[in-house]
């Protein structure tokens, strides 16, 4: 087939030297040891990219399961969640938290534009109960830019988790995920990465970990509960711990 220059934010074109790494031979990952390492090597490279120190994770499917993941592992009933919404993506984040069970509240600011810092501040000072907040890195439709260097850490001063969806800026825009206080860090695989679609990365801090764990109700998903990986390796191993339990149980 002729190659086709696809000129969308993602899926982009896909190299040859990359389109031909993924015809090397297979193992069965859930008990290969190896994979164990590999994976750990891959992530703690990534996680250095990200500039964080902060565990990351790849996940198996596209973007929007990181995204859905993050607000699956956070978010309990009747949670207050802030949903800064400068475009598409930005508004989007509601319904995954509502689907969760928590209350979603929309704060608006220009799509023409990054997020106004102002509007935050003034907000913030008024109404700041809230267990984590979302925002958009770029938001794709428009090309809109967010400053999280600004906008993180003004969230974390009354102590809000920050979500942040990088899935179209992730590799492509400066993403410092520990000078800029960012709990979950989202990026997918098939935007600035130019790789094919079907790995979403997230990066968790401590503190997000804290969140997962100090729920009163389980997490209510198993394919999107961040803490089932939280110590794969340690543990040695997504079968031992998990499938070969649950099928004994
Ligand atoms: C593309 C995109 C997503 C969703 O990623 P998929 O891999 O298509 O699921 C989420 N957020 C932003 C900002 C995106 O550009």
């Amino acid at each position: 087939m002729k190659e086709m220059l696809i000129m969308t934010p993602g899926p982009t074109a896909v190299a040859e030297n990359v389109r031909l790494a993924r015809a090397k031979v297979t193992t069965n990952p859930d008990i290969d040891l190896e994979f164990y390492d590999f994976y750990k090597r891959t992530c703690d490279k990534l996680a250095q990219f990200l500039k964080t120190k902060n565990d990351l994770r790849i996940l198996a499917g596209e973007g929007i399961l990181g995204l859905e993941a993050a607000c699956a592992s956070l978010t309990e009933s009747g949670d207050r969640v802030l949903v800064l919404d400068n475009g598409i993506f930005g508004h989007g984040f509601a319904e995954f938290v509502e689907l969760y069970g928590g209350q979603a509240l929309l704060l608006q600011s220009s799509e023409k534009e990054d997020f106004d810092i102002e509007i935050l501040e003034k907000f913030l000072e008024k109404d700041h109960d809230f267990k984590y907040a979302t925002i958009v890195h770029c938001d794709t439709p428009s090309g809109v830019l967010n400053d999280l260097s600004k906008i993180c850490p003004l969230l974390k001063k009354y102590g809000i988790l920050t979500v942040v969806d990088s899935v179209a800026a992730m590799g492509g825009e400066d993403l410092q995920v520990d000078n800029w206080q960012i709990d979950i860090a989202l990026g997918g695989s098939q935007k600035v990465l130019s790789a094919p679609p079907g790995l979403t990365i997230v990066s968790i801090s401590p503190l997000a970990y804290q969140a997962m764990e100090n729920r009163q109700s389980p997490i209510a998903s198993f394919y999107c509960n961040l803490l089932t990986f939280k110590d794969y390796y340690e543990k040695n191993g997504f079968l031992t711990q998990c499938q070969f339990q649950t099928f004994m149980d």
